[in-house]
C-alpha cells in the first residue's frame, strides 16, 4: 500500500513525508467511518521504510518496500484485534497469517469485515495482554534493517484493561528507535495519558468525486447514476459503496423489513426475526450498520432533494418514497434505533431480541 494508492487527502500526506511528524514517536490516526486511516497508516510505513528515500511515497521495488508490501518487514509489528475462531483462540503466527490476507485482499478496511474474515461467528475481538508482552519485548530488541522499528496498533480502543495498563508505560516513554502508530476508530476511549502525548490526525470523509472515481475503478460497467447514487447513500465509505453496488439484495432486505414494519404485518415480522436470527453475528451486525448508514443516506437525499432512488430494484424505491412520507425527526428517530441495537448487539446482547426491540419502537415512530 503507498500513498499514491489513495485519494485525497494531500495535507496529511505532506505533513508526515516532510519529516515533522518524526518529532512525535506516538501517533493516534482517526477518522470518521470509511475514511482509510489503516491503508493510509500502512502507506506511511512503507515510505518510512523504503530504502530510496523517496521525497513523497516508497519506491514500490527496493527490498524494504517488497517487504512492507507483503506485510513481513522485519521492523514492522502488528498489534490487532483477536478473538477464537471455532472456540479455538489464535497464536500470533496464526493471527499474521489472517492478517496477511486480509490485507492483500483488499484496500478501505473495516472493522466488521476483519471480524467477518475471521470467521462469522467471531465473538470478543480484542488487544489481549499476552499480544502486548510480545509487543513490549519486541520493542526493546534493536531493529534488524534500519534504524527503527514501526508498531502499528489496530483499534486500540479494543485493548482488555489489563493489555491497556501494561501498554501504558511503553506509549509515554517509547523506547529509542520506536514509533506507534494507533490506528483508531473511537480515539476518545485512548487513554489521556496516552493521547496526550501523542500526535493526534484525525481524517475527513473522502469527497463524493473522489469516493466515485474510486468506484468506477472496481465496476467499470456501472453508469454514473448508479455510482453517484451509491456514493450518497454511502456517504464517503467507500467499502460501503462497494457493498451497495455488488450486493444490491441487501439493500432489499433492509427495506423490506422497514416495509413489514410499516405494514404492520406481524406475522411476516416474526418469520423475517427468524430468518434473521439464523444468520452469523458478523452478518446481523454489518446489517444494522449497512440499515442505518442507508437510512442516514435517504435522509441526506431527502433533505438536498437531489438523489432518485434509480438504482437497485423496487425495494429501493420504497425506502425513497418512504422517506418522503416521514418527516427529519421521524428518519432521525429509525437511524438512532439502528444504531442503538448495533452497540446493544456489540455488548452482547441477545441479536433476535435486540431487533424486535428495535422493529417495536421503529414501529411506533412511523405511527405518530
Ligand atoms: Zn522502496
Amino acid at each position: 500500500m503507498y500513498f499514491s494508492d489513495i485519494c485525497g487527502y494531500k495535507r496529511e500526506k505532506k505533513l508526515w513525508t516532510s519529516s515533522c511528524s518524526d518529532f512525535a514517536p506516538v501517533q493516534i490516526l482517526s477518522g470518521v467511518p470509511g475514511a482509510p486511516i489503516l491503508s493510509l497508516a500502512l502507506s506511511l510505513i512503507a515510505w518510512r521504510h523504503c530504502k530510496s528515500q523517496m521525497v513523497d511515497d516508497g519506491c514500490r521495488t527496493c527490498s524494504g518496500c517488497l517487504k512492507t508490501s507483503k506485510y513481513f518487514h522485519p521492523d514492522v509489528f502488528f498489534t490487532i484485534p483477536s478473538g477464537s475462531v471455532k472456540n479455538k483462540s489464535l497464536d500470533s503466527s496464526q493471527l499474521l497469517k489472517y492478517w496477511r490476507k486480509f490485507l492483500e485482499k483488499k484496500n478501505y478496511q473495516e472493522i466488521d469485515s476483519w471480524a467477518s474474515h475471521l470467521g462469522n461467528n467471531i465473538k470478543n475481538l480484542q488487544i489481549g495482554i499476552k499480544q502486548i508482552e510480545e509487543l513490549i519485548a519486541y520493542s526493546r530488541s534493536y531493529p534488524i534493517e534500519g534504524e527503527f522499528k514501526t508498531f502499528l496498533i489496530w483499534q486500540p480502543e479494543l485493548l482488555n484493561p489489563s493489555a491497556s495498563n501494561k501498554l501504558l508505560k511503553t506509549l509515554e516513554e517509547p523506547p529509542s528507535g520506536t514509533k506507534f502508530l494507533l490506528v483508531s476508530n473511537d480515539p476518545e476511549k485512548i487513554l489521556s495519558t496516552v493521547s496526550s502525548r501523542a500526535l493526534h490526525l484525525h481524517f475527513g470523509s473522502l469527497s463524493k468525486d473522489i469516493v466515485i472515481e474510486e468506484l468506477k475503478k472496481k465496476h467499470p460497467d456501472k453508469s454514473i447514476n448508479d455510482l453517484t447514487y451509491a456514493s450518497e447513500l454511502a456517504a464517503g465509505q467507500i467499502d460501503l459503496a462497494n457493498n451497495i453496488l455488488e450486493n444490491p439484495q441487501e439493500y432489499s432486505k433492509f427495506a423490506n423489513w422497514l416495509r413489514i414494519i410499516y405494514l404492520n404485518d406481524w406475522t411476516r415480522l416474526v418469520e423475517y426475526l427468524e430468518e434473521w436470527g439464523k444468520k452469523p453475528l458478523t452478518e446481523q451486525k454489518r446489517w444494522l450498520s449497512y440499515g442505518s448508514t442507508i437510512m442516514r443516506g435517504t435522509l441526506r437525499s431527502f433533505a438536498t432533494g437531489r438523489a432518485e432512488a434509480k438504482l437497485l430494484s423496487r425495494n429501493a424505491q420504497f425506502c425513497y418514497k418512504l422517506s418522503k412520507t416521514l418527516s427529519i425527526n421521524q428518519q432521525e428517530l429509525i437511524v438512532e434505533y439502528l444504531e442503538r441495537s448495533y452497540e446493544k448487539i456489540n455488548r452482547n446482547a441477545k441479536p433476535g431480541l435486540t431487533l424486535l426491540d428495535a422493529s417495536l419502537h421503529i414501529s411506533r415512530v412511523l405511527k405518530n
